[in-house]
């Protein structure tokens, strides 16, 4: 089940560390009720909401911890695309809504008439308006958000303690919509130019938000406000809140743009001292990333993190960290890692559509790998990507044709692991240079936009659109790599007929599509690369050579199926016993041998004074060529006999095991 293995990946660590059998189960058993819970976030946008694009809200909330409610207001000002009477947003309806005004671009407010019926508040509009008109509406309202059973999977709001027994709260919100707790056009396709937003919270807890600080006025009645103003676009999951008696780390971080980026940790204080000690894990992440993506997007409102009662989720500047201030066995702090690559991946970039989460989670992950590269060698890269080698058992593309809800996209879709395994596949493909070059491009088309990270460079993308920035930079015609990769289910499988003194190979995909990646083989030890052209390749590779086809695991394909064209073709005359290879060896050898006709055989292994020690073969074989692969982890070092009979055929040969 995909589901169980996207989580695993997430929580390996975790898991690895913490957790019991019996304690996975239920953790499984939770994650699982928590994706059910998923309201219909995204999915194919209604015409009434294609025909506006939201330009901007200004949300304006009072938060108690105590009744935990939610209280006020949200304007929302959008362009028209087309005429419409109805302005259509997306609200729970836990929610009540007191009542909707609007105005034209220039006019008053008017109140209007609303309805608020299966998560869809309908506000009329009451004059006539037309194509590029602005409008604004104002939705007053309140009630109970949903509380999250497991954040930030389980979306909702998130009401802890801290130790010493004050309001911890949080909302998470990515699989379910924003509009488990604010209006809005719940769709990924569509975010405002900037957002305000205003927070009311008793003293003396402090509310953090995204974006930059605008200050905080005291409203003389034991409360306070918090006002913050986003000056980019941003994905309504990503709007986010953080309520608690923090303490605040700051810093300044030197950028690759070459500006000072100040840096932002509303931690507690309680763990204020071990968040301090741990700024330089933070700081190293930090340049690796802006070495490979270029610099970070989101400079000129804030680089800030603030201490989670959850996990961690890649908010927009202000990003939820409730990890334990560690590294991992690779090296790095995984939620502090992870959800800074979001930054580029998801916010700076992001999917126009929940079936393009591969821009966001296949990246994400990919980008841990490459860290894990910088920190340890390739060696350890590879282990890493074997580590988050997805199931062969897909139930969707990667990326399917057709708008899908957040919730199938965390269900069905393998984008973590396939969307990373499909990146080190293009990456192989490619070759370092262009690829890296690529991350870098996706990320900034132009590379003279490095100075400019005001959130201008913001794009919403689909994975046509990644394909044809793609195409251009690298300048290479990747339609057959995009259609086997992200829109077939199925893994290409790579079919090898050995000849003579050549092999042959070819991809099979779904809609076989000519793949023209290269394959990387090592025969008898030697690498080699076949190249590809319309989906087959030959290789001079003789009947005897040991061959192994892509020994890195550099390609996400299928189990490779190989045949034998000498089989039924070829007649084998004489009875022929191999020096088996490689000789010397530690602790694995091959051994082929030939016979004329269907009998028995058995190959047995000797030492020098002619005890027989084991018994490697003994069975009935069809004529031909065939091998035995033997294993000498059990044996001492030295060197052995291997005797073939085979009716009054016999033959002996030496090999050294060598350790
Ligand atoms: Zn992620």
């Amino acid at each position: 089940m995909w589901l169980l293995m996207m989580m695993l990946g997430y929580f390996s660590l975790f898991l690895s560390y913490f957790l019991r059998i019996r304690q996975l189960i239920i953790v499984i058993i939770l994650f699982v009720a928590a994706s059910k819970a998923f309201a219909g976030s995204g999915g194919p946008l209604s015409p009434e909401q294609a025909a506006y694009d939201v330009n901007y809200y200004d949300l304006s909330l009072a938060i108690d911890p105590t009744a935990k409610t939610i209280n006020g207001s949200l304007v929302c000002r959008v362009e028209l695309i087309d005429p419409i009477d109805t302005l259509v947003l997306d609200l729970e309806n836990t929610f009540t809504i007191d009542s909707t005004l609007f105005k034209t671009a220039g006019g008053e407010y008017s109140k209007v008439a609303f309805s608020h019926i299966d998560g869809k508040v309908n506000i009329s509009i009451p004059v006539l308006v037309s194509a590029s008109d602005l409008i604004t509406v104002q939705i007053f309202y309140g009630g109970t958000p949903r509380v999250a059973s497991n954040p930030p999977w389980g979306v909702g709001f998130v009401w802890e303690k801290t130790q010493s027994g004050g309001p911890w709260i949080g909302v998470a919100c990515e699989g379910g919509g924003a509009d488990i707790w604010w209006p809005c056009k719940d769709h990924p396709s569509d975010e405002p130019d900037s957002m305000s937003m205003s927070f009311t919270v008793p003293n003396p807890l402090i509310c953090v938000s995204n974006g930059r600080f605008l200050g905080s006025t005291d409203n003389d009645d034991n409360t306070t406000s918090f006002n913050w103003f986003i000056s980019t676009p941003i994905n309504n999951y990503n709007v986010s809140i953080y309520v608690a008696e923090y303490s605040l780390i700051e810093d300044t971080y030197q950028s690759v743009s070459g500006d000072e980026i100040p840096f932002y940790f509303w931690v507690l204080p309680e763990d204020s001292t071990t968040a301090d000690d741990h700024m330089d894990v933070f700081l190293k992440e930090f340049n690796f990333l802006e070495s490979i993506c270029g610099p970070f997007p989101f400079a000129t409102d804030k680089h800030g993190w603030a201490h989670a009662p959850y996990w961690g989720m890649e908010h927009q500047t202000i990003i939820a960290y409730g990890h334990d201030f560690t590294v991992n066995r690779w090296g790095m702090d995984y939620i502090h890692y992870h959800e800074l690559a979001h930054e580029w991946w998801g916010n700076l970039i992001t999917a126009k559509d929940w079936a393009d989460l591969w821009i966001h989670e296949g990246l994400a992950t990919y980008m841990e790998a490459l860290y894990v590269e910088h920190l340890s060698g390739l060696d350890k890269y590879h282990q890493y990507m074997n580590n988050r080698r997805p199931s062969d058992n897909q139930t969707h593309p990667l990326a399917p044709c057709e708008s899908i809800t957040a919730a199938q996209a965390f269900d069905d879709l393998n984008s973590y692991y396939r969307g990373a395994s499909v990146m080190h596949t293009l990456r192989y493909h490619l070759g370092d240079e262009a690829f890296f070059n690529l991350l870098k491009r996706w990320a900034y088309p132009d590379s003279t936009d490095f100075d400019n990270t005001n959130g201008r460079l913001c794009q919403i993308v689909t994975t046509d659109d990644m394909k044809e920035q793609a195409e251009v930079i690298t300048a290479r015609d990747l339609d057959p790599f995009f259609e086997v990769f992200f829109r077939e289910t199925a893994y290409p499988v790579l079919h090898v007929v050995r000849g003579v003194t050549e092999a042959t190979f070819t991809w099979v995909s779904d809609a076989n599509v000519p793949l023209d990646v290269n394959i990387p083989i090592q025969v008898n030890g030697e690498d080699q690369t076949v190249e590809m052209t319309d989906g087959q390749g030959i290789a001079t590779v003789s009947e005897f050579s040991d061959l192994m086809i892509d020994p890195d695991k550099w390609i996400l394909m299928a189990e490779p199926v190989s045949t034998n064209a000498l089989e039924d073709v070829v007649q084998i005359n004489n009875y022929q016993l191999n020096q088996n290879y490689p000789n010397p060896f530690n602790p694995m050898t091959t051994i082929h041998f030939s016979i004329p006709e269907s009998q028995f055989v058995t190959l047995t292994l000797f030492d020098l004074l002619g005890k027989e020690i084991r018994i490697l073969t003994g069975k009935e074989y069809p004529a031909g060529n065939h091998k035995v692969i033997f294993d000498g982890s059990k044996l001492t070092s030295g060197t052995y006999l291997y005797r073939l009979r085979a009716g009054d055929y016999s033959e002996a040969k030496r090999f050294i095991l060598l350790k």
